[in-house]
């Protein structure tokens, strides 16, 4: 069961300088954005299924923002107040197929790829956030959202110049240092403190 029902998932890709290094990436002169299709939605409890076509499907912690006011075209200054809440979210990416596709529909677009939950918790003090992941209950990433290169108003600006923004939509705001890769049995865990912790066990696809 997901916990919104969003128009559109907009990512955001190389968002921290530590994970744009770990994959031999420049950092972006501005956001880098893709699209995950709301059928990749599921809730916490729900299974990652892994496509047989990937050898290499890695977890990616994110922080998700819940819009809550369509926005468009809003300056930074302003953009929190279209902003419903926070939850955590995991940007599931097959990395040889986004590596070898050159576009990224496939790699991060399979049904069960955007695991979002448990809550959309609204946060006043939202800047002192930070996102952790967890694989089989060992940290593997972690880092505060003041790391981000592009921040969440400067994203809300910077989208909504571009698109229009409706309530429940849902912005994936990138996914620092640490990415791994997941195998069939494991349980990936996205954390934030104040807001919860996602948990999704993860399968290989049997169907054919
Ligand atoms: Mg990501």
């Amino acid at each position: 069961m997901t916990v919104i029902r969003p128009s559109k998932i907009v990512c955001v890709g190389r968002n921290y300088a530590a994970h744009a290094r770990e994959l031999g990436n420049e950092l972006p002169k501005w956001p880098l954005l893709f699209f995950k299709p709301p059928s990749s939605l599921i809730g916490d409890g729900d299974v990652i299924v892994m496509p047989a076509v990937s050898q290499q499907v890695e977890y990616e912690a994110e922080v998700g923002v819940v819009i809550g006011k369509r926005a468009r075209k809003v300056g930074r200054t302003d953009a929190m107040s279209h902003v419903r809440g926070f939850t955590c979210a995991n940007d599931v990416t097959c990395r040889d197929l986004q590596q070898t596709d050159g576009q990224w529909g496939r790699a991060k677009g399979f049904d069960t790829f955007c695991a979002v939950g448990p809550v959309v918790a609204k946060m006043d003090d939202w800047d002192n956030l930070e996102v952790i992941g967890r694989l089989n209950g060992v940290e593997r990433q972690r880092a505060p959202v003041s790391d981000m290169i592009f921040s969440i108003p400067v994203l809300v600006e910077y989208i909504s110049h571009i698109m229009t923004l409706e309530p429940d939509d849902l912005i994936l705001t990138g996914t620092p240092e640490g990415v791994g890769r997941m195998q069939s049995g494991d349980v990936v865990e996205v954390e934030i403190p104040g807001v919860g912790i996602l948990r999704n066990p993860v399968r290989g696809d049997e169907t054919r």
